[in-house]
């Protein structure tokens, strides 16, 4: 495999240093614990034997947006005690490849996606842990299930027993005012509140996977249990974040 230069290699660790820090400190701020917190790398388009760097540093969880992309990483890094998530718009011809590397899928966002993985997983014998993907901030160009409908939809999978509701995930606004992301925040926790109240069998909602590299500090003020941080560990990616989020990324 590639080596990393030392140069790289120590500006991994001392960004992964600071995003911990952030972390921390935001916790301290909002009186909670940072054990509450867990940190999920995300990986798109940082080349495998960086994320292997962060991984050897500690970390554990790792975020991938694509599925041809993270299946070829992980065969590089499989070796590794990582626990790799699936955290974007998933095609349903792509469910058979990325159930052979993730051990969650936190953009779960449709009924036809649920259909395909029930019927893989069926085969498998297994089941999934699944988040629920939520649209907070109403953007058209953003997945996601419409809040109203949130709960509507968790009763509608709760019903496949091949798949294990763990709690729900959302993509804040992204704006100069971190004031705007955290209204998304809010909603993703009064949305888990309410949906805990309900005690639908099976469906858990401990995990609240919301803040990324811009607005980490106030998605743990707002509760999030997972902070999905690319940008400020790997540095800029070269594409626009779009090209992952937007409904023309799928014909992609
Ligand atoms: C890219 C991405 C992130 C991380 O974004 P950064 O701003 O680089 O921290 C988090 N969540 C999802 C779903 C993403 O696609």
């Amino acid at each position: 495999m590639t080596q990393v230069a030392t140069a790289t290699r120590e500006l991994i660790l001392a960004n992964l240093e600071a995003v911990r820090g952030r972390i921390r400190e935001a916790c301290r701020r909002a009186g909670r614990s940072p054990d509450e917190v867990e940190l999920l790398l995300v990986t798109k388009t940082v080349p495998p034997e960086r994320i292997r760097v962060a991984i050897e540093a500690g970390e554990r969880l790792v975020g991938e947006n694509k599925a041809q992309e993270a299946l070829a990483k992980y065969a590089e890094l499989k070796d590794l005690p990582a626990e790799w998530h699936f955290i974007g718009h998933l095609q349903t011809n792509k469910v058979k490849d990325v159930l052979t590397f993730t051990s969650m899928i936190q953009s779960v966002d449709r009924i036809r996606l649920v259909e395909k993985l029930d019927q893989h997983l069926q085969r498998l014998g297994r089941s999934l842990d699944i988040l629920i993907q939520v649209n907070t901030s109403y953007e058209e160009s953003k997945f996601g299930v419409a809040p109203e409908e949130t709960l509507a939809f968790v009763r509608q999978v709760a019903r496949y027993d091949t798949l294990n509701i763990k709690g729900l995930m959302t993509i804040g606004k992204l704006s100069a005012d971190p004031e705007d992301a955290r209204r998304c925040f809010r909603l993703l926790r009064q949305l888990r509140d309410r949906i805990a109240e309900e005690g639908i069998p099976r469906v858990r909602m401990d995990i609240l996977s919301m803040g990324m590299s811009g607005d980490l500090e106030v998605a743990i003020e707002e509760g999030s249990t997972m902070v999905r941080v690319g940008t400020a560990v790997f540095g800029p990616r070269p594409q626009p974040d779009s090209h992952y989020w937007s409904e023309r990324a799928k014909a992609r």
